[in-house]
């Protein structure tokens, strides 16, 4: 199984990209880097009330912020209305579909009549027989076998047996002639040749109608591989109650997007007892036999742990995009600043060992971006006393003699010999220093803060200060 393997994202457009969502592109990017395969994005847009241009940006957005690149499409759906058009009319000349002519009206009565007296609610089959075809409003009804059953293999699940008395006629064509979901998904699977479609188990049911139309249109049938959804902590469905569902919006809290993926990846999926993987290994490691139909659950805190995993873990100038895009979405840095990379490189190490998200280092690093101090009140009241006022005089005094750039251990004496001059602990000076520093009580280690603000900007606010 190497070149063969051909899997696609198939969203709609009608929302965000859920979390749930973008771990089923995960799992077929992953199946197709792999297996050195092709990942196709293809935009399921027939359901022209719900899908909007937005969704569709969002969607793209989201996948090139996770870096799930795709090598065919974006292919719309809406585009191909030709092949379609000539997929129906090919099942209506081989009679494997036919024109259905009942008006919403009258099925809904049909169906209430069939529910008062215990039947399954399905379309009777009213135009099934009918010879006609008069130019009036219609749909297009796929003619299911009456009887027999419908195995779906599954690589993950087995053989999944349906009955075929529990599938409808389904409509494949609406009355607006826009073709529905579980006809175009075959006929677009076909022909972009997909191999394994990897998906959701909700769409389970949907697969024993879409094995008998492979089989209506002469198309071999793909793998299937239906996975668990994803539940949040009480067990139900994911969803808002759980908190943040779109994909977008842990990049505005200040998520990497490895920790985004590798964290999406163990859902459902595992090696051995490994929780952090890079990309790499990911590919490596990723198959199918591990991957479980158990459901999974999703579990905040649990990635807000691989996130701060990953900030410890990635290199200065691995971190500076994403930790200058934070900046600048918190209103630290403006679009067009002039720091360079570099500066911006020098202050993460100070910063990357105690923050949990991009967004505490980006409200970490405020005393190094802005040229003023902007103090946090009671931390001013509690710190900067008057009698803190000599020591302050001492530090400056010994700061002004200092050669640039300064040394990390020459600060750290001079700090230690102020207070030992003065019969006091180093905290009693270092607090005051952080604040008048700062303007905050906690913030990266005091001689660093020193170091980054250098001599001139560190004098200043002491000072300042005074
Ligand atoms: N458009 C469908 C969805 O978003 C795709 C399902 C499939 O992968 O076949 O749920």
């Amino acid at each position: 199984m190497t070149e063969d393997v051909r899997v696609r994202f198939a969203p709609s457009p009608t929302g965000f990209l859920h979390i749930g969502g973008v771990r089923t592109a995960l799992f077929n990017w992953l199946f197709a880097r792999h297996h050195k395969g092709t990942f196709i994005l293809r935009i399921e847009d027939t359901d022209r009330e719900r899908s909007t241009e937005d969704s569709i940006q969002e969607i793209i957005e989201s996948l090139q912020w996770l870096g799930l690149d795709w090598d065919e499409g974006p292919f719309r759906q809406m585009e191909r209305q030709d092949l379609y058009k000539e997929k129906v009319d090919q099942l209506l000349s081989e009679k494997k579909a036919y024109r259905c002519y009942c008006s919403p009206e009258d099925l809904e009565r049909r169906r209430k009549l069939a529910q008062d007296q215990g039947a399954k609610p399905k379309y009777d089959g009213t135009c099934r027989g009918r010879t006609d075809q008069p130019d009036a409003p219609h749909v297009v009804r796929f003619l299911c076998p009456p009887t027999g059953n419908v195995v779906v293999k599954d690589l993950l699940r087995g053989n999944v047996e349906f009955d075929v008395a529990e599938l409808d006629d389904f409509i494949i064509l609406r009355t607006d002639g826009t073709p529905t979901y579980n006809f175009v998904v075959v006929v677009d699977d076909a022909d972009m040749r997909i191999s394994h479609v990897i998906r959701g188990d909700d769409h389970l049911s949907n697969t024993p109608r879409q094995a008998l139309m492979y089989d209506a249109l002469n198309f071999p049938r793909p793998q299937f591989a239906h996975i668990s959804m994803i539940l949040g902590t009480d067990k139900s469905r994911l969803s808002k109650r759980h908190g943040a569902t779109a994909t977008l919006a842990y990049r505005d809290m200040g998520y990497l997007p490895n920790a985004l993926v590798n964290y999406l990846a163990r859902l459902g999926w595992s090696h051995g007892d490994q929780e952090l993987f890079t990309i790499d290994e990911m590919i490596a490691h990723f198959t199918l036999q591990h991957v479980t139909t158990s459901a999974a659950v999703f579990n905040p805190d649990k990635l807000l742990w691989v996130n701060e995993q990953w900030i410890q873990q990635l290199t200065p100038s691995e971190l500076v995009d994403p930790f200058e895009a934070a900046l600048i979405q918190e209103g630290l840095l403006e679009e067009g600043h002039g720091k360079s990379k570099d500066d911006l490189v020098k202050v993460i190490p100070s910063l990357q060992q105690r923050a949990k998200t991009l967004i505490e280092m980006a409200h970490g690093a405020e005393f190094y971006l802005k040229d003023e101090v902007t103090f946090d009140e009671k931390a001013k009241a509690k710190f900067l006393k008057p009698e803190i006022k000599p020591l302050f005089e001492t530090l400056v005094a010994g700061l002004e003699t200092m050669e640039e750039p300064l040394d990390h251990d020459v600060i750290e004496l001079l700090f230690k010999k102020t207070v030992e001059d003065a019969g006091l602990k180093l905290g009693k000076l270092a607090q005051p220093v952080r604040v008048a520093l700062t303007g905050k009580t906690a913030s990266p280690g005091i001689y660093d803060v020193v170091l980054l603000l250098g001599k001139k900007r560190t004098i200043e606010r002491l000072k300042n200060a005074l």
